[in-house]
């Protein structure tokens, strides 16, 4: 039995993964300030004799009595309008925040995987999207706090491998979607799902011809934690390599639910990506990993969990 800290386990990938290493049969500390998630999120696992809940922001230096033997560092808002609507706090968690979760990985001589992303190619050039490309990230752009944010914390866990011999590992998270997200967190999937449920237009920034790699939670969770067990300490895409047009994932939406639901097109916020894919060879080959879940069986769900939510 391994003692586990996911910070940020009270977000959308945070609280799944709690349940998935809890029935692994590990203890499991979550970590979390409910800044962007919800204690709702974990109300299943909240009594649970090897969970334990710390409402902590990790800002601040963080001090744990027991031992612990690996760390996630999920610890993020990740949904452009909420990491947007507080850049500074967004730029800190990712800076400040990961320096107290490195070192606390230091001080347990823990193993601690970073939750990167597909944001720090930016806009990218090539597709699909390989580990040694280096990005076209805009450093002063209202996505730059996030984006800039996980490039340092990238930073910051190679150079603590580096100096200080810390075990790390570098998922670079693509869009991932399933049960648990916050219906109103802003994100195209859970909006879409939320105005065809409520009868409303469906809102397509832009034309809609953006495109995005959409994975479901259950492919990521066996992506993540079979890096953590790996010894690869490079970053590591984990995502689904089939790309749709926002405007395919809405017809696909209204197709699945039988939706009378129209589109209203709205202007496409800036620095929004026009293409995002997922170049996962490297996954394949060192973890034997790759998505199982194909589109409509996690968007079905998806739809269920937020019908009942
Ligand atoms: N998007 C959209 N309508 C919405 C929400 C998002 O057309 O109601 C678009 C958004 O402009 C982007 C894509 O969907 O091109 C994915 O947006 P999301 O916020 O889910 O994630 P990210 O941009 O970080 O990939």
């Amino acid at each position: 039995m391994k003692t586990i800290l996911i910070a940020g386990g009270c977000g959308f990938i945070g609280s799944n993964l709690c349940n998935r290493l809890l029935n692994d049969g590990n203890k499991v500390i979550c970590i979390d300030n409910l800044f962007s998630s919800k204690i709702e999120n974990i109300k299943s696992i909240i009594n649970n004799e090897n969970f334990r809940f710390i409402n902590h922001n990790i800002i601040e230096p963080l001090q744990i009595d027991s031992n612990i033997d690996e760390i996630y560092h999920l610890a993020c808002p990740a949904s452009p309008p909420i990491y947007q609507s507080d850049p500074i706090y967004t730029l800190k968690t990712n800076f400040i925040g990961t320096m107290n979760l490195l070192d606390l990985a230091k001080e347990k001589s823990a193993r601690i995987l970073l939750a990167s992303t597909s944001e720090i190619y930016g806009e990218p050039q090539v597709s699909p999207q390989p580990e040694s490309y280096k990005g076209n990230v805009n450093t002063i752009g209202i996505r730059s706090c996030y984006d800039e944010g996980k490039r340092i914390a990238e930073t910051l866990f190679m150079d603590y491998h580096n100096q200080h011999n810390i075990e790390t590992r570098i998922v670079r998270i693509f869009n991932t979607y399933g049960p648990n997200m916050n219906k109103d967190d802003g994100r195209v999937v859970t909006n879409f799902i939320d105005q065809i449920l409520n009868n409303e237009s469906i809102t397509i920034y832009g034309e809609g011809l953006q495109t995005r790699s959409f994975q479901y939670i259950d492919d990521l969770l066996n992506g993540i934690t079979k890096l953590m067990k790996s010894d690869y300490f490079y970053p590591v895409n984990i995502g689904n390599p089939n790309e749709i047009t926002i405007k395919q994932l809405a017809s696909t939406l209204i197709k699945l639910t039988n939706s009378k639901s129209k589109f209203i097109y709205k202007p496409l916020p800036a620095d929004d990506p026009t293409n995002r894919n997922p170049d996962i060879t490297l996954a394949k080959k060192i973890l034997n990993w790759e998505p199982r879940v194909d589109l409509i069986t996690g968007l079905k769900k998806t739809i269920e969990y937020l019908k009942n939510v």
